[in-house]
């Protein structure tokens, strides 16, 4: 296992569809949060009695992720505690570098001096929750940042010394916001990230969102204008030179995410902190979601996982195929456990989707339609 992810709840506000695992705090428990994770490590450790306490498994670490939640809420000192732990509990030997170390981060978080610290901390890879860059939208969406502290939070990274920058943006906002999608394509790509995922917007119980289309204050949003916006995307960000190299994740130079990327090819990982899921490979595993719950099971002495679900054969095999045709990879036509349907044709002739190399490889088109895709391939479903 070579990849980590820790999640960090914390969020000053929540966004108005936003339904993750968060604790809204105005003064974030940094210390008893990093007491926690290192708590859970420690636990980690003791069940093989061959370890010291704190020691753990060598994971030849090669990802490290910090989502959340806001991981950029906590105190430069208290991730630099929490990477040098890390590093040790680890047994991380490898050079700073050469693990990528990618922080989430609010635009409002970022300042010259805490990206610095960010940087001297080890992160090499930031994340932005950008959104939009039109200062209505994001007070729609609850933000705490403006379309003009976007820009200003690029440029402190790279000056504090990160050129790995990704920004996300979301997409299909209901039609009465009259958002400009291509003109916040074009200002996000003005800034030159190396990275942009794009994710668009569903409506999640429990939201204010949802309570909005409820009561008819918001339009629910519509496919139409979620396939127009996301085909819109592919063209407008080719033209910058960036690749989608998965349905919703696009980088130029190359500069995919190593850490979703592992992910998306299936292989195992390791989370810590309240709500992290974990997978060795042949089960998930999740950790106590409520920050509260999760803190004062660790306290006790007691392993943070609630719950483990075993993936069976049919399970796996759905999961792999979906995950192979989110990449540009595709999915080895040798993988499949039966021939390809006749109507791969069709969607091969429509061009939603290729064969290349032997490999089924989805087009952006194909990408908008995956879940029929994949009941094509399973045989649970009838013709395209
Ligand atoms: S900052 Fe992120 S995690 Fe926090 S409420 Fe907003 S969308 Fe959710």
């Amino acid at each position: 296992m070579k990849h980590l992810y820790l999640h960090v709840p914390f969020c000053q506000r929540r966004c108005s569809y936003c339904d993750f695992s968060i604790a809204v705090r105005k003064r974030i428990p940094a210390r008893e949060y990093v007491d926690a994770v290192l708590g859970e490590v420690s636990l980690l450790g003791v069940a093989d009695p061959e370890r010291k306490p704190g020691e753990c498994e060598d994971l030849g670490l090669e990802t490290l992720y910090l989502g959340g939640g806001t991981p950029s809420l906590l105190p430069p000192e208290a991730i630099s505690a929490l990477l040098t732990s890390l590093r040790d509990a680890f047994h991380v030997t490898s050079s700073r570098d050469a693990v990528e170390v990618t922080l989430e981060a609010n635009p409002e978080d970022v300042k010259p001096e805490i990206a610095a610290a960010w940087r001297r901390a080890g992160v090499n890879r930031v994340s932005l929750g950008a959104q939009s860059f039109d200062d209505r939208v994001l007070q729609w969406m609850h933000r705490s940042h403006d379309a003009a502290r976007i820009g200003d939070a690029v440029r402190a990274l790279r000056a504090a010394g990160f050129d790995n920058i990704s920004l996300d943006l979301i997409f299909a906002l209901p039609a009465e916001l009259e958002r400009d999608w291509a003109r916040d394509l074009d200002l996000a790509c003005a800034l030159l990230p190396a990275h942009l995922s794009l994710y668009g917007l569903t409506v999640e119980e429990r939201t204010p969102l949802a309570r909005w289309i409820s009561r008819g204050a918001a339009a629910a949003p519509d496919d139409e204008r979620y396939a127009e916006e996301y085909l819109l995307a592919h063209i407008r960000l080719a033209a910058y030179g960036y690749q989608f190299y998965e349905v919703s994740n696009a980088a130029r130079d190359g500069r995919r995410s190593r850490h979703n990327s592992a992910y998306w090819s299936g292989r195992a990982y390791l989370g810590l902190g309240p709500a992290a899921h974990s997978f060795d490979g042949r089960a998930r595993r999740w950790n106590h979601a409520a920050w509260e719950t999760y803190r004062r099971t660790v306290a006790a002495g007691l392993p943070a996982v609630e719950a483990e679900e075993v993936l069976t054969e049919e399970q796996r095999e759905l999961e792999r195929l979906y995950l192979a045709l989110r990449t540009d990879r595709g999915l080895a036509v040798t993988d499949l456990y039966r021939p390809l349907p006749p109507s791969t044709a069709q969607w091969v002739s429509r061009g939603w989707a290729e064969l290349r190399n032997q490999r089924l490889v989805c087009r952006p088109e194909g990408w908008l339609r995956l879940d029929a895709l994949v009941r094509d391939l399973t045989g649970t479903a009838g013709a395209v």
